[in-house]
């Protein structure tokens, strides 16, 4: 069977411009972002992305370590950092004024990733992610990176970046957006942008308190974004809220509408005339904790890219918890243990044995991101 890769021409290693367009364009991509850890690993930050033009999906990881599971899973993922997770990257030492440490550290991941991915043999998007108002010096220092890269390879260094501008007044995040998209267009830069709020807390960015109005996007918002960016740039997505919250809660006052998505389809399709159904590529944050038809229900709707980070953050943890927990008679010092009082524990301290066991539960929970949205054996 001819997978994504023949049929788009793709080859494994970090997409950019039209190859993320027309991947975004095969149905139902799904993303996963992760943050970064700097040494071992590769922590996860999943969120996905998904869209949808056949019936198929695409998972797109955000990670560290190139997420075997997508290698394993022959889908195709979208590796992202949020602000936090760059600095992180960098080094929690590293002073971050004026964002230095995020710019420094989103850069090195950048790298890192583009001479990793070709190994894993999949195609990846490069992305990062909410870019709030106040950190739009992290976003303007990669965009430097990005043009200083674009004149000496012809192509940027990251293939797309989030604009998060939910939180000011929709005239303001348009404005502000379009000037971004159009400085990016040069080099077919995507742009995601966020409208409506994901309620919870990431990253700092505490949203429980919000007004439940909000976290629900209109149709006419959509259409008022899809007018203005289309004609600047094809090269967008767009956040919508449709009860999206970031982390796992009781189940609350808050309820997930996937079928709000569906009308934001309808509407633009409907002023633009168009017979094509699903014209806006349309992004899920906050999947955590989200059940497997809405994730459907929402990719069928022109999803193209679902955040799932929380889940992802507890399966890291399982695997280091379980087996330290098991092993605690060996990791409470570094010689002796029940074998004997001189016998060394080094082989169950060294940390490439512990923080496996992280990265194998964490690749465990991607696989079955990669099943739930049916992106297994897309390449
Ligand atoms: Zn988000």
């Amino acid at each position: 069977m001819t997978g994504l890769m023949d049929k788009l021409g793709l080859k494994p290693g970090v997409l950019y411009g039209d190859d993320v367009l027309n991947v975004s364009n095969y149905r139902n991509t799904v993303r996963i972002l992760s943050s970064a850890n700097k040494k071992q690993a590769f922590q996860v930050r999943p969120k996905c992305r998904l869209r949808s033009t056949r019936d198929q999906r695409h998972v797109i990881f955000n990670h560290h370590r190139l997420p075997r599971s997508s290698r394993d899973s022959r889908a195709p993922v979208i590796l992202q950092l949020s602000q936090g997770g760059a600095a992180y990257f960098a080094g929690k030492g590293v002073s971050n004024e004026n964002q230095k440490a995020s710019i420094a550290g989103a850069i090195a991941a950048a790298h890192f990733i583009r001479s990793i991915a070709p190994v894993y043999g999949i195609p990846v998007v490069l992305h990062t992610d909410h870019c709030a108002k106040k950190l739009l010096p992290w976003l303007d220092g990669m965009m430097d990176a990005d043009e200083a890269f674009f004149k000496e390879h012809g192509i940027p260094l990251f293939s797309s970046h989030m604009i998060d501008l939910s939180e000011e007044s929709v005239e303001y995040n348009i404005e502000t957006t379009s000037k971004y998209l159009a400085r990016v267009s040069t080099w077919k830069q995507w742009i995601e942008m966020e409208i409506g709020i994901t309620g919870g807390e990431e990253d700092g960015v505490n949203n429980e308190d919000v007004d439940n109005n909000s976290l629900y996007t209109q149709p006419e918002d959509i259409w008022q974004i899809y007018q203005t960016l289309s004609p600047i740039s094809p090269y967008f997505s767009i956040a919508a809220g449709f009860g999206n919250v970031h982390g796992v809660y009781q189940p609350g006052n808050v309820k997930l509408q996937p079928d709000l998505l569906a009308k934001h389809q309808a509407f633009v399709a409907n002023k633009l005339g168009s017979t094509e159904p699903k014209p806006v590529f349309l992004v899920f944050h906050g999947g955590s904790g989200s059940s497997v038809e809405e994730f459907q229900q929402a990719i069928g709707h022109g999803v193209v890219k679902v955040n799932l980070d929380t889940d992802l953050q507890w399966a890291y943890l399982v695997g280091i918890r379980d087996y330290v927990t098991k092993n605690i008679e060996y990791l409470s010092s570094q010689v002796g243990n029940p074998n004997g009082p001189d016998k060394p524990n080094k082989k169950f301290y060294d940390p490439r044995v512990w923080v496996r066991e992280g990265e194998k539960t964490m690749s465990s929970r991607v696989k079955q991101a990669f099943e739930d949205f049916k992106a297994v054996n897309s390449l």
